[in-house]
């Protein structure tokens, strides 16, 4: 018997060193934090971590046409776009800028969903805290996504002979772009739990897709157990269920309480629990990032992922090499960035946040199970 090869780890120190601009909520670092959280915890030896290849733009064209990843390159090169290319592929906008590796950047975490397609052939876990860029269109950027790393990570394991994937999302926002690429392909399950009326304002409880798509939008201060719930009465079942090739789990960190783009109320716990809870669903297991607008958040979030996909248990306190990591991060233009709390440079673990099952929730889960 051969031993389980480890989960994969794929990032980049693109990520460390460019930034959408400084009044973007993507100013903040977040995959460069967990790389160094999860070295200086000692989670991260070499032979886990490969480095993000970059999508060449014709492996892009699998989803995205070519005008748009012209255009996308041409910003990058000029550091403008006109106003026909503004209008016709959305960059250039407040959400999506030009900003100097506006190319180089969403295609580094593109080529990684499209390696892990190759890396999970055979099966295993993959790790690219760097993707879930769940907006992204054909043709036109959305909602901070030039690229779609989701879509082509279905299409890539597709490639590899993967059939049957079910992609599940619980990113505040709605993924858009992933249910626009397979609302109609019953061989892509498709679950998202998402926050009511926010932005795209797609995602509607009675989507149904082909009868393989079930949204799940939630009101403010989202809890714990609520999100248990869900978990429990519909994303498990549904998964079990559909006997998936292959899962693919966007776990942005937008739905805890300190995100400021959002009104939910998670504690990191509730993510960690999806994250373990699917992993024995499938042979071939990918996770992704995605939202997540608090720096202490995000890095501390996102390193716990990695723990858990690799049976590491989480400390109580984190060492001081840890810890430094957390307390070099600045969060400018955002009153919470002013005087973090001390737990968030010490610990990873959020203390849980429990509360009642409210009514709507339990109806809209009820909706799913006919
Ligand atoms: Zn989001």
């Amino acid at each position: 018997m051969t031993a389980k090869p480890r989960p994969i780890f794929i990032g980049s120190e693109i990520y460390r060193t460019s930034s959408y601009g400084d009044w973007h909520p993507l100013r903040v670092p977040r995959v460069s934090t967990v790389m160094d959280l999860t070295r200086a915890m000692g989670w991260l030896p070499v032979s886990q971590y490969i480095n993000s290849p970059r999508a060449k733009p014709a492996a892009l064209h699998i989803w995205h046409t070519s005008d748009y990843i012209a255009a996308l390159q041409n910003a990058e090169a000029s550091g403008n776009v006109s106003d026909a290319v503004k209008q016709r592929h959305s960059i250039g906008t407040h959400s999506n800028p030009v900003f100097p590796e506006i190319f180089r950047r969403p295609a580094t975490a593109a080529g990684a969903s499209l390696l892990s397609g190759e890396l999970l052939r055979d099966g295993g876990v993959v790790y690219s805290p760097a993707g879930g860029t769940h907006h992204g269109m054909p043709d036109r950027a959305n909602g901070f996504c030039y690229l779609n790393d989701p879509v082509l990570a279905i299409l890539s394991l597709r490639r590899q002979g993967v059939h049957r994937i079910a992609y599940v999302d619980i990113d505040a926002h709605h993924p858009d772009g992933v249910e626009f690429a397979f609302a109609d392909d019953p061989d892509v399950l498709m679950l998202s739990v998402h926050e009511e009326g926010r932005w795209p304002r797609t995602g509607a409880l009675t989507d149904r897709g082909v009868g393989q798509v079930f949204n799940l939008p939630v009101p403010r201060q989202f809890n714990d157990t609520e999100m248990q719930y869900i978990m429990d009465q519909l994303i498990l079942p549904k998964v079990i269920a559909f006997k998936p090739d292959a899962i693919v789990l966007q776990c942005g960190a937008d739905m805890v309480e300190e995100d400021p783009l959002s009104r939910l109320s998670l504690s990191n716990n509730a993510h960690w629990a999806v994250v373990a809870a699917l992993r024995p669903l499938s042979d071939r297991y990918l996770v992704l990032g995605g939202g997540g607008y608090n720096p202490w958040s995000v890095g501390r979030l996102w390193t716990g992922v990695w723990a858990i996909l690799n049976g590491n248990e989480i400390p109580e306190r984190l060492s001081a090499e840890a810890e430094n990591v957390l307390r070099s991060l600045r969060w400018y233009g955002n009153r919470r960035g002013k005087n973090p709390p001390d737990h968030w440079f010490t610990t990873l673990r959020d203390p849980r946040n429990p509360g009642p099952i409210r009514d709507e929730i339990r109806t809209r889960v009820n909706a799913h199970q006919s």
